[in-house]
Order: structure tokens, then sequence, then C-alpha cells
């Protein structure tokens, strides 16, 4: 008998596990690899929309939360894997100059935009308009952190590589029963599996597939993340990955030329340096149309949640969605109405026989 079974241990499962331990929870994570958005994630944390230069929904709150939990993992594991990294935003015209500038004067982007102009000066990069800097962001190795996580937990005797049959699950008044294990609740965080998950597949969860590169480029020297028509994020000895793509056709991890083709062209819009390809990765991020993560407990089952949704920052929201979920859980803290899945009321009764 433990507190707790999670199914799924990306970044929003390690989140999770991560509430409970803090609070003395027992718990087990179970995780079957189908899924590989958070493992091959460029792993950026960044509080500005860097299209339209908004604010990320509740940034300040999410990456106050974040910077605690990766710090508090890195702590555990012995090994830090938050680094601190500036975002520089190429600019394509004055005109782009200008609104950045509009943005850096409102008062819940100042502590994230500069308002000087960095001049480019590394003479292998296109950039005559120069760039905006991002600050309080940077990058977490979230597929090194998972697998370090992974191992800990496995130690702990905590984690099991099974794959979670939903029909299996035996659910009682006060307890759910899987297999061997039984537990108080469960929390569901499978990303994009939950289309497979018949308790919670009733939401729309859309998915964007995201394909990224990783590119040997000697001399280059980038020691920020670099944001031209793709991102450019240094991984250390001139290598980065370069990505990502969104697409909305077929939801798989599969890597495409096509795709390789379009990340080719998009690393253009910031150099010419001629570049190795090492490594092709895919993903699907757990998208909803509404931008919001998809939090909170089962319509009709009490002992039941999800944690899903992250889209494409779990890096950041991750944290901050699983510690309100446990003060849901344990503290009959009500959820923020937006992320909460009871907005989803109505999709629900229309999809209950
Ligand atoms: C190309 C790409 C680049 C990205 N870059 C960034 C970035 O720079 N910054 C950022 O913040 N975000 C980024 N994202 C988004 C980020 O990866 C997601 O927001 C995040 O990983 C979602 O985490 P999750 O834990 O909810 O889902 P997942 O990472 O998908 O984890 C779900 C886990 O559940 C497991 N699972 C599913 N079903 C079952 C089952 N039945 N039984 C057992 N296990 C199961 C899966 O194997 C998986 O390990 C990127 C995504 C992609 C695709």
């Amino acid at each position: 008998m433990v507190d707790v079974i999670i199914v799924g241990l990306g970044v929003a499962g390690m989140a999770m596990c991560e509430s409970l331990r803090k609070n003395n929870k027992s718990f087990v994570v179970f995780d079957d690899d189908s899924q590989t958005s958070s493992n091959i994630a460029g792993g950026m944390y960044n509080p500005v929309v860097l299209k339209r230069f908004t604010g990320v929904w509740r940034a300040a709150e999410q990456l106050a939360i974040a910077k605690t939990f990766y710090r508090d993992v890195a702590q555990i594991l012995g090994s830090d894997y938050d680094i601190p990294l500036k975002i520089f935003r190429k600019f394509a015209s004055i005109e782009e100059q200008n609104r950045w500038f509009e943005a850096c004067d409102k008062p819940h982007l100042r502590a994230f935009l500069a308002t000087q102009l960095v001049q480019n000066n590394n003479q292998h990069l296109k950039a005559p308009y120069h760039f905006g800097e991002v600050k309080n962001t940077g990058r977490v190795d979230i597929g090194g952190l998972l697998k370090h996580y992974m191992q800990f937990l496995e130690s702990q005797k905590q984690y099991f590589p099974i794959s979670f049959e939903h029909q299996e699950l035996i659910i009682e008044p006060k307890a759910v029963c899987y297999k061997e294990w039984k537990a108080q609740t469960i929390v569901f965080a499978e990303g994009f599996g939950l289309k497979k998950n018949p308790f919670f597949n009733y939401l729309p969860l859309h998915g964007a597939k995201g394909q990224l590169l990783t590119v040997k480029a000697p001399g280059l020297h980038l020691d920020a993340i670099y944001k031209a028509a793709a991102f450019f994020i240094p991984l250390g000895d001139d290598t980065y990955k370069v990505g990502a793509t969104y697409e909305h056709g077929k939801m798989n991890n599969q890597i495409s030329e096509d795709s390789k083709e379009l990340l080719l062209e998009r690393i253009q819009s910031l150099t010419d340096m001629p570049l190795e390809v090492i490594r092709q990765e895919a993903g699907v991020r757990p998208t909803v149309k509404d931008r919001k993560p998809l939090v909170g407990q089962h319509p009709l089952h009490q002992n039941m949640y999800l944690l899903n949704g992250m889209g494409s920052r779990g890096v950041m929201i991750a944290p901050f969605a699983a510690q309100l979920l446990y003060q849901q859980i344990y503290d009959q803290k009500a959820l923020p109405s937006e992320m909460d899945i009871r907005r989803f009321e109505k999709e629900w009764i229309a999809k209950t026989p």
C-alpha cells in the first residue's frame, strides 16, 4: 500500500514525485517509454512569448517554483542540470525593435526584457538589426536529469518500467488497486499517452509534434541561446540543439527528412557556417487549444487525478502545476480555474453514456 501511484515519468511525473517526496508521501511510478517529449526537449525555460513579446501565463510564479524545484532535485542527485543562459532574440527589422521597446515598458515584462540592444559581434551570425536579451532564462538538461532521477527512484524501489494497462485498474471508494499495488490515489502524467487513457481521453488534448536537430558547428562559439527562425541551444563544445518544428499531421515519434530539411533552412536565418548533423529527434508536445495545463480530479472517481497539458513549456510549468495538484489532493485547495479540467465539464457530459 502506497499513498500514490503515478503513471508516467516525464517532467510532469517527476515534478509530482517531488511534491510527494517532500511531504513524506509514499509513491510508485510506472513508465513505458512510449512518449519521448521530455527526454528530447530543448529544455529551455523562458518567461516570454518571443513571437509576440508578451508574458507567459503566471510566468513569475512558475519560474520561482521551477528554480527551487530544479535546485532541490540537484541536491538529492548530487548533480545540477539547470544551466542559466541568456536568450538573444534576433530582430528582423526596426519595427520589431520598436515593438520590443514597447514591451519593455510593460510592468510585468520589466524583469524579463533588457532595454539595451545587444550588438552582434560574432562574425558568423547574420543579425543586421541586432538582438533583444531575455533575462531569467536557461536550459535544463531534462533528458539527463530524468535518466538520473529514474535511477534514483529505481534504487529506492519506486520506479517500474512497465506499461500501465488502464483496464486492469480496480477502483474502490477509498483506494485503487493495480496488479500487486494498492494506493489511496492515482495520478496520470502520461503526456500525449493520455489519448489511450479511457478515464481522461474526453479532454481536448491536441498535441503538436516537434523535431529537433543536434548539430556540431566548430568555431560558432555561442554562449547564449539564440532565437532566429529556430532556437539555437548551446550544449557545450560547439554542439547545439536546433529547433523545433511544429507539426499537426501524424502524432508519432518518427523523424522525417522533410523536417530535417526545414530545420537546416531555418539555421540559415542565423548563420551560414558549415555544420554537421549529429542527431535528429522527435516527440509530441501535449498541447491544449487554450494553452493551459490539464490538471485536476476525475469528474467521477474521487481518488483519480490528472497532470497533463504542459504544452511546449513543460520545464517551467510542470513544477508549478504539480505543486498546485498536490495542494488540491491533500489540502483541498481549489486549482486556478484556467488549468482545472473542470473547464471541460461539457466534453465529459457529451462523452458519458
Ligand atoms: C521537439 C520538442 C522540443 C521541446 N522543447 C521544449 C523546451 O525547450 N522547453 C520546454 O519547456 N518544453 C519543451 N518541449 C515541451 C516539453 O517537452 C513538454 O511540455 C513536456 O515534456 C511534457 O511532459 P510530460 O511529462 O507531461 O509528458 P511526457 O514527457 O510525454 O511524459 C509522459 C510519460 O508517460 C509515459 N507513459 C505514457 N503512457 C503510459 C502508460 N500507459 N504506461 C506507462 N507510461 C506511460 C511516457 O512514456 C512518458 O515517459 C518540447 C517538446 C518537443 C516535442
